[in-house]
């Protein structure tokens, strides 16, 4: 009994961890590793500190650098078919930056990652339930920075045009939306494929580093499912939600200052936020704190109830990010 209260705790909340492989450079340079996956259990792995003794993390699911784009996508597969049977799902990539939350999500064309994959998966199952079902989808693409809302679609279709300030909106009692929002149709993966390079491209538009801009913002996919059952006419409305958090780093207090300050608070505000909404969830607090930031709120109808939440916390096995990556793994674990 203690051990079904401890899964009704948990609900619908999932937590896997992605360890990236150590890069060319940190190799030429004897980089040492700190984490460890060979000696710990599964679903677990190990963290040795600098000083203070090893300590042991529990997942559902550990990914060690050397699993690639198509395990992980095995074991987020099965929430493409919650999505087309109407439940709502979220899937957020966390961690420092540099730690690969859009080589998880985003992929290269070479090595797709969960976003391109999980449409393709839902593609798939829509042919397989041809004639019982039909199914309507749209995609949007949107970015939180500095805690306002652009839309990506909008700005990657007519470019030249400022980012426009999107704002949420309760349009009834648990619904929200985004007036203005662009929602593209998508009918196969060529589709989905110029969406999603629309969407990447307009994110580096009108900053001066790409990078840096991406680190600091959240990119957000948001896949809205319209779903009729064709033999009772029963009909679905369902959202999966692709999200590429901002780097969870701290900023050194000396190196921040003027905009760059602000970014960060503004940054460690909505990731604490959200840190505090899945945690509410997860333990059944009567008080879930939604509006203390723009990506709960947009985040709002599709967390918590029957909805479904996976969040990847992305880790450098490097020994000089330790630090980081404690933080990371003590916020996953928070969540979880
Ligand atoms: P983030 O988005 O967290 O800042 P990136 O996804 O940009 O990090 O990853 C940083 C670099 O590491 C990229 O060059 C990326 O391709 C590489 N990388 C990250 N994770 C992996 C992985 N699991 N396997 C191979 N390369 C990876
Ligand atoms: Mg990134």
């Amino acid at each position: 009994d203690l051990y079904n209260k401890i899964i009704e705790l948990k609900g619908n909340i999932r937590v896997f961890c992605r360890c990236r492989p150590l890069n060319a450079e940190e190799i030429a340079g004897g980089a040492s590793v700190a984490v460890d996956f060979e000696s710990a259990k599964d679903g677990e792995l190990i963290v040795k500190g600098h000083v203070s003794s090893k300590k042991v993390f529990k997942f559902d699911s550990v990914f060690s650098p050397e699993e690639d784009q198509e395990k992980v996508f095995v074991k987020t597969s099965p929430l493409a078919t919650s999505v087309l049977d109407g439940y709502n799902v979220c899937i957020f990539a966390y961690g420092q930056t540099g730690t690969g939350k859009t080589f998880t999500m985003e992929g290269t064309e070479e090595a797709r990652g969960v976003n391109y994959r999980t449409l393709e998966q839902l593609f798939r199952i829509i042919r397989e339930r041809q004639g019982l079902f039909q199914y309507e989808i749209t995609v949007s693409v949107l970015e939180v920075y500095n805690e306002q809302i652009h839309d990506l679609l909008l700005m990657g279709s007519q470019p030249g045009v400022a980012a426009k300030r999107l704002e949420v909106r309760q349009v009834a009692e648990g619904v929200h939306h985004v007036p203005g929002l662009v929602e593209a149709h998508v009918s196969n993966m060529d589709e989905v494929w110029e969406v999603l390079q629309t969407g990447s491209k307009a994110r580096a538009v009108g900053s001066t580093n790409a990078n840096e801009h991406s680190s600091r913002s959240h990119c957000i996919h948001c896949v809205m499912v319209r779903g009729e059952n064709l033999i009772t006419g029963e009909c679905t409305r369902s959202k999966l939600w692709l999200i590429d958090l901002a780097g969870s780093e701290r900023v050194a207090k000396t190196d921040a200052q003027g905009e760059r300050l602000k970014e960060a608070q503004n940054i460690n505000k909505s990731l604490s936020a959200l840190g505090d909404v899945i945690s509410a969830l997860a333990t059944k607090s009567p008080h879930v704190p939604f509006r203390n930031s723009k990506l709960t709120h947009l985040l709002q109808d599709s967390l918590g109830g029957d909805s479904k939440t996976l969040m990847f916390v992305q880790i450098s096995p490097n020994e000089n990010d330790v630090g980081e990556t404690l933080c990371s793994l003590n916020f996953a674990s928070r969540v979880r």
